[in-house]
């Protein structure tokens, strides 16, 4: 619920398109919010409980058709603790662009100076396991994947972390996406200040910091 909520506040909305997963303790599968809802509009009522094959064991409706994004993410890395898709527009645009993400900003060294991921099996809707499970190779280790023609996904060892990855990529393609509009790049950190910037600037601590933030920002859901 809480992760809605923050990425709402980090401008990932779409209507009531886009989810964040979160693995249940007891290994049955992910909460997930239930669909036709907005990101700012989850509340407890409004979860699904989702097994990793897609059967929905507690809350009511279908699963997401998407689901399988999330299921196929955190059953190929067992570390993972929540993953996150949108269709959140600055990623969409640059996506189409085609170009290498650059390291323009402490949001770009994200990377650590290597460019993101693409997802470039379809533009369609990740709506089996197999589109699951190639997605999944695709994000491997990546903090965070683009997805063109669609959105971004995201991941990590704790709510704030994939939360974060999430909005912390989103804000490295409008920033890529302005400074490309505006002209000729002529800077960006390279592969070693960029790897140093990646340890620097996003440890858990500033992850959850940036997390702590959002979650203020985000009308009725409560700070933890
Ligand atoms: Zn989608």
């Amino acid at each position: 619920m809480q992760a809605s909520h923050a990425l709402a506040a980090g401008g990932h909305q779409d209507m009531v398109w886009g989810h964040a997963a979160v693995r249940d303790p007891q290994g049955r599968g992910i909460w997930i919010k239930a669909p036709g809802w907005g990101l700012e509009e989850v509340d407890r009522t409004r979860l699904q409980l989702v097994s990793f094959d897609a059967t929905v064991l507690a809350g009511t409706g279908p699963p997401h058709k998407e689901c399988h994004i999330h299921l196929e993410v955190l059953l190929a890395r067992p570390e993972l603790v929540c993953s996150v898709h949108t269709h959140a527009r600055s990623a969409v645009a640059f996506a189409a662009l085609d170009v290498p993400l650059l390291a323009l900003s402490h949001e770009g060294a994200l990377f650590g100076g290597d460019d993101v991921p693409r997802f470039r099996e379809t533009g369609a809707l990740v709506s089996t396991p197999e589109l699951g499970e190639t997605l999944a190779a695709t994000l491997a280790d990546a903090p965070a994947a683009l997805m063109p023609k669609h959105g971004l996904v995201a991941a990590g060892r704790s709510v704030p972390a994939a939360v974060m990855h999430a909005v912390l990529l989103e804000r490295a393609c409008q920033i890529q996406l302005a400074a490309m509009a505006a002209g000729h790049i002529r800077t960006c950190s390279d592969m070693n200040e960029a790897r140093a910037k990646r340890a620097e600037c996003w440890p858990e601590s500033q992850l959850e910091a940036g997390w702590r933030y959002l979650l203020r920002r985000a009308p009725g859901a409560m700070p933890s």
